[in-house]
């Protein structure tokens, strides 16, 4: 061989040979992006890391899309619409998600309620115009809502609501939802480490890069960001808080959030600041944790009850840390 033909075997083997050896090499990335209405922080560490993270993050934006209520082009919209005894169909995978809200509404004694939807757009709590309606307005909302007041078609996939008016809204529940898919597809891309955070709705994928568990923190309420009254030790497991502190707005110095009493149709006001539940199912434990707000400290304890490998922990108005 040459000396330039040598020189040229040596450069395109420098070339190739590292590319190479990343396709093999574990690495972690990052991804951050908006959507759910949220923030959406992704960290994956293995060898298909970029490929994996990616692959979860368009997930969520899928998802995301599928609950957007506003546009009439989703399946939502559509039922949205709907008049009493109209049967809408929706697609399996919406189906399936408004079945299991029913079912957590009934194990949670209404406290969960996806058909709160004409209430919370009276509150309009998280867009730019937030106001405290009037008692006749809520009232008037109160109608049109109960999860009882929906009939579910499993055999055609349709839904249909017993009163005008009613409106559903999976917010309570799509960001769990979203975290469970994105970790289904990280672990079938056979990665080992990963932490999906969806605005506080954390999934922890199997254990830190460094092999020790996964470690949250959980927000000192109205403290602040990355203060903690609590850090919990974790591993392919969901972590989920509801916070009053998370989104709301002031008014004649009353705070007014965005977890609504069912029974009454204001900013539940049952003694806690936040309730985080933890659960292998995020979908679960997004949605009980909102429960749990409603529901108080006794209704807590009453939920950890009635849901197997369920574990709470509230932080109470007067600081006091609660665990079930
Ligand atoms: P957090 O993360 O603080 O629990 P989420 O974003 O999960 O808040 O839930 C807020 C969403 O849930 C909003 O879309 C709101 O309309 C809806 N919501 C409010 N109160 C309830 C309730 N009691 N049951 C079900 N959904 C609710
Ligand atoms: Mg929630």
């Amino acid at each position: 061989m040459n000396v330039k033909k040598y020189l040229t075997v040596l450069v395109a083997a420098a070339i190739v040979l590292p590319a190479a050896s990343c396709a093999f090499r574990e690495k972690t990335v990052k991804r951050s992006d908006f959507a759910l209405n949220t923030l959406i922080n992704i960290t994956v560490t293995g060898k298909s890391a970029d490929s994996a993270a990616d692959a979860a993050l368009a997930e969520i934006k899928r998802i995301d899309a599928l609950m957007n209520t506003h546009s009439s082009k989703s399946a939502l919209y559509a039922l949205n619409c709907a008049s009493a005894g109209e049967r809408v169909r929706v697609s399996a995978e919406i189906f399936k998600l408004i079945k299991t809200s029913a079912q957590i509404s009934e194990k949670t004694g209404g406290a969960f309620d996806i058909t709160l939807k004409p209430v919370a757009d009276l509150w309009a709590i998280g867009t730019e115009n937030p106001r405290v309606p009037q008692s006749g307005e809520i009232l008037g909302a109160l109608e049109k809502t109960g999860y009882e007041n929906m009939i579910l078609n499993e055999e055609d996939c349709t839904v249909e609501f017993k009163k005008d008016g009613m409106q559903i809204d999976l917010g309570g529940i799509a960001k769990g939802y979203a975290a469970n898919r994105a970790a289904e597809i990280l672990k079938n891309a056979g990665i080992k480490s990963a932490l999906l955070d969806l605005g506080g709705n954390v999934y922890a994928v199997g254990q830190r890069s460094d092999g020790q568990r996964w470690r949250v923190g959980l927000q000192t309420p109205w403290k602040t960001r990355g203060e903690y009254f609590k850090t919990v030790s974790v591993s392919d497991t969901s972590v989920v808080t509801s916070g009053a502190y998370e989104r709301y707005f002031e008014d004649n110095s009353e705070i007014y959030h965005h977890i609504l009493n069912p029974e009454n149709g204001y900013p539940s006001k049952s003694g806690i600041q936040s309730a985080t539940v933890i659960c292998t199912d995020s979908a679960l434990a997004d949605a009980l944790s909102t429960a749990v707000f409603v529901s108080g400290s006794e209704g807590a304890r009453r939920i950890a009850e009635n849901f197997d490998n369920v574990k709470i922990i509230l932080y109470t108005d007067d600081g006091e840390i609660l665990e079930y």
